[in-house]
């Protein structure tokens, strides 16, 4: 060997034979390599067994590196000898460097060939360091993460998507949201959390933001004076993610043909009353209390879009339109709730939290539940509840609505919906 014989593992990307010389293209995860086989300058066993290859079978090529002005990269491999490690079976269930468009369901059918794709590797380089950057701004604001069960008694708003399942023959489910753990947490002197982790919905709606099971970003806070701080909190988690993931996903933007617009903080703040005037007269109307809808968010967006706004807030719902742990405004029939949303979608809610005993468990009665089968909850806020609020991200419908592509299904390697429980 010399200084500049190398070994290369990969996949056999491409094969081209033109006569006198053939060229292997092997990929890894940096990229791809020429590899240069001139016919008469090859031991002929060699020339035939790496040029006889099928594509995507698994090589390790070891030869010399030449300069070269014909490839991207500026450097050939003229090799010696390779090693096949696992040869591919031919047809190819779907093509990767194909020029065609494969169905979503043929892609995640075949999802580990998907998956060789380097754009669509770049969503989940980016995931990963979107939840990288998060760590970093939880960890600057004081944050501890947690890890809340994920099977459970019961749900924390009801049964309508719950995942129920036996537990040792009694009946257990899928934690739908962290929530109320996450608010007994707020009596315990940990007072500011996060967990990242699953989140499971028994959805009926197959569309291309639901999913079954999710990641769900969620944050409780302690000692707030209203939702405000809860919502400034947000708004400095997600700029350092936009900010972070600008620069630090350069690459993996470059390749998707992506830019990222980090807009500036504070968001602006609508509130749900003035929604419903926006909406108005833009020649939807709804009823006060109504819920605004895919189709009155997507027109809410829109109108922000126009103003130059990707991300804004729709603050105070109609107390009945939201769950029995948010704070209602109390004289008014709204609540401190909002939502976060981006770009005509919601991609997170949260509120302040009623801390007051007597008034959440009126508040789980009024929203016709069981308080006695909450006692495990509502015990943590009998002896000294600090008032307290907090959030629930989804990372996929997020990281979707930031690079602009087209189902949240995008966002997740093997996603789960109504109809895909395999692979
Ligand atoms: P939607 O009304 O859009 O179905 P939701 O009101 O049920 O959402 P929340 O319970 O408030 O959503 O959950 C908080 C966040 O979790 C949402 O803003 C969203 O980002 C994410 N999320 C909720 N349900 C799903 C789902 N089925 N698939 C993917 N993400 C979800």
């Amino acid at each position: 060997m010399n200084d500049t014989t190398v070994t290369m593992n990969g996949w056999v990307q491409d094969i081209r034979n033109l006569g006198g010389i053939s060229f292997v293209i092997l990929r890894d995860r940096y990229g791809t390599v020429q590899i240069t086989l001139p016919k008469k300058k090859i031991e002929p066993a060699l020339f035939s067994g790496l040029t006889s290859l099928s594509r995507e079978s698994v090589v390790s090529v070891t030869g010399d590196v030449k300069e070269s002005g014909q490839t991207e990269l500026g450097l050939e491999i003229i090799p010696s000898s390779f090693e096949l490690y696992s040869p591919a079976a031919v047809p190819l269930p779907m093509g990767v460097i194909d020029k065609v468009n494969v169905e979503m369901d043929t892609r995640l059918n075949n999802r580990f060939m998907d998956l060789r794709k380097p754009e669509i590797r770049a969503v989940f380089e980016l995931k990963s360091m979107m939840l990288e950057l998060l760590s970093e701004a939880m960890k600057e604001n004081g944050f501890s993460q947690v890890f809340t069960p994920k099977l459970v008694e019961s749900g924390a708003e009801g049964g309508a998507t719950l995942f129920r399942l036996d537990y040792f023959g009694r009946p257990a489910y899928l934690a739908q949201s962290p929530q109320l753990y996450k608010q007994m947490l707020m009596s315990t002197g940990l007072d500011r959390i996060y967990e990242v982790g699953p989140a499971f919905r028994a959805e009926h709606s197959n569309t291309v933001r639901h999913v079954t099971e999710f990641i769900s970003f969620d944050g409780e806070m302690s000692w707030i004076s209203s939702q405000n701080d809860v919502m400034n909190m947000i708004e400095k988690v997600i700029h350092h993610i936009l900010k972070g993931l600008k620069d630090k996903g350069k690459e993996q933007l470059a390749l998707l043909g992506k830019e990222i617009n980090v807009p500036d903080i504070p968001y602006p703040v609508l509130t749900y009353s003035e929604c419903l005037g926006m909406l108005s007269s833009a020649g939807m109307d709804l009823k006060e209390g109504d819920d605004l809808g895919t189709e009155g968010e997507k027109l809410i967006g829109d109108i922000m879009s126009e103003k130059g706004y990707d991300l804004y807030w729709i603050s105070e719902y109609p107390e009945c339109e939201k769950p029995f742990y948010i704070m209602e405004k109390e004289g008014t029939p709204y609540s401190f709730s909002f939502d976060l949303d981006y770009k005509g979608q919601e991609i997170s809610s949260g509120g302040q939290r009623e801390h007051r005993y007597e008034r959440l468990v009126e508040r789980i009665a009024k929203k016709g539940l069981d308080p006695e089968s909450f006692t495990f909850y509502t015990d943590a806020f009998r002896y000294g509840m600090p008032p307290h609020g907090g959030w629930g991200i989804g990372i996929e419908r997020f990281l979707v609505k930031m690079l602009d592509l087209p189902n949240v299904r995008e966002a997740i390697l093997f996603p789960r919906d109504l109809n895909r429980l395999s692979p």
